[in-house]
């Protein structure tokens, strides 16, 4: 079927490296690229490079379950996560790329009447601030998932959800390639294969990196690295409040239309949704310890099918089809860091830890405007570094209890 598919044109080119740009981005993942993207479209800088030290979007973007939401607890966190999900609604035009983006509507269980309260505060909290959201009882739940496990037989009975309906998940990889082609085409000079292994800075400001392809001048970088961000921020001296740990996932093989939203339980700890392809795609939590390996350990793979039998019992025979890890940054108040640094012209997006993929164009959009700006955009500001000193954290440790 493949024959005479030959010539097919480029997305982005593979440029040599220029000796300096106006601004360096360090990492190749979807919040990079988005950054790159909007720095050329939006605010006219395109004398930029991302430097990927392996192929674009080959980290937790190609590795994430893709649930997009913005049902966040607190203003700040909210006011970050819609814009985003606002983004997500247009990406697909903007890019003229297709992000895949399915508003199937996001689940979140609740199996107590403890539960149920975090719920109802939550929800409020959410129509406050704008954000779609509804509280469903047991019986609203079943209808729209008639296979999930609503019957008072199961060991933690569900009790009801939050719901929201504009929440869903889009394809992770279309959204670096789209933010990619769209930079490229912008002129960002995009350089896979590329490690940045030391920062250059004298008398505290950033001048440039050295990477295995020689030094490149910038006095501007961008470090948007997830799970090594702690490995570049050692390069400066800098210590971030940040653990890297593997998040595991697995997807089964393709069934039927089976699974209609996303579910997830931070109860019996699992989530699910169903892929267009027929996949269900299963998560969980965070190995417990630290590292860089991309893999994970058999007892959370154990856990979390558990606890997907546990609410669709009907998936105790289905066969999984491919397991794998990412690096996770996860921060002490769940939430991410998108600041300046004491180096001047040095700044770090990053502290997504299991959720930032749902951010990736917000979170790119409000990095590119503080770089352009050399001044924190408005929605980033609360999420400086500078809160783990003052103490003025956004803590979404329930939202974002079981990993997605
Ligand atoms: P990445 O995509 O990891 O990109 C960083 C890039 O930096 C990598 O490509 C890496 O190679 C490069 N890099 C690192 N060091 C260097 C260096 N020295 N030089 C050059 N390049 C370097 N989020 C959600 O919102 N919803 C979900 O359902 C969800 N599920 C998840 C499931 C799993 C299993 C995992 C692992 C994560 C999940 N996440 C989810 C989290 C989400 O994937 C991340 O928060 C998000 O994708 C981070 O994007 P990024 O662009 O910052 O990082």
């Amino acid at each position: 079927g493949l024959s005479y598919h030959e010539n097919w044109q480029r997305m982005w080119r593979n440029p040599t490296p220029k000796k300096s740009y106006d601004v360096i981005i360090i990492g190749g993942g979807g919040h990079g690229l988005g950054t790159a993207y909007y720095l050329a479209k939006e605010f006219g800088i395109r004398n930029v490079a991302v430097i990927e030290k392996g192929w674009l979007g080959g980290g937790n973007t190609a590795r994430n379950t893709t649930i997009v939401r913005s049902n966040y607890l607190w203003d700040e966190a909210a006011a970050l996560f819609e814009h985003s999900v606002k983004l997500w609604e247009g990406l697909t035009q903007e890019l003229n790329y297709n992000v895949m983006f399915s508003q199937r509507g996001v689940l979140n269980l609740g199996h107590t009447l403890q539960d149920m309260r975090d719920i109802q505060r939550r929800v409020n909290a959410n129509r406050l601030n704008g954000i779609d959201g509804e509280v469903l009882d047991a019986r609203g739940v079943q209808d729209l998932e008639p296979l999930l496990d609503c019957s008072a037989r199961a060991r933690f009975p569900i009790m009801g959800a939050s719901w929201q309906p504009r929440g869903g998940v889009a394809r992770h990889d279309a959204v670096a390639w789209g933010f990619a082609r769209g930079a490229d085409a912008h002129g960002v000079d995009i350089l896979q294969q590329t490690e940045v292994t030391g920062l250059m800075i004298r008398d505290g400001q950033i001048y440039g990196v050295h990477t295995n392809r020689g030094d490149i001048e910038a006095k501007t970088v961008g470090c948007v690295v997830a799970g090594n961000s702690g490995v570049l921020a050692n390069m400066a001296g800098i210590k971030l409040p940040l653990e890297s740990h593997p998040l595991q996932a697995l997807v089964s093989e393709p069934l039927k239309p089976v699974v209609n939203t996303v579910v997830m339980s931070n109860h019996v700890h699992g989530y699910i949704s169903q892929s267009d392809k027929g996949d269900l795609v299963i998560g969980a939590g965070i190995d417990g310890y630290t590292g860089y390996g991309q893999r994970g350990s058999y007892p959370i793979i154990e856990h979390t099918l558990q606890a997907i039998v546990e609410m669709f019992p009907a998936f105790s025979r289905v066969r999984m089809n491919r397991q794998w890890g990412g690096i996770v940054d996860t921060t002490p108040d769940a939430s991410p860091i998108i600041s300046k640094t004491n180096v001047e012209g040095l700044y770090f997006n990053c502290g997504w830890g299991t959720g930032g993929f749902k951010a990736t164009p917000g979170s790119a959009h409000v990095f590119a405007a503080s770089l352009a700006k050399r001044e924190m955009h408005p929605l980033a500001a609360p999420f400086s570094i500078d809160r783990f000193h003052t103490g003025a954290l956004v803590d979404e440790h329930g939202a974002a209890a079981v990993a997605h």
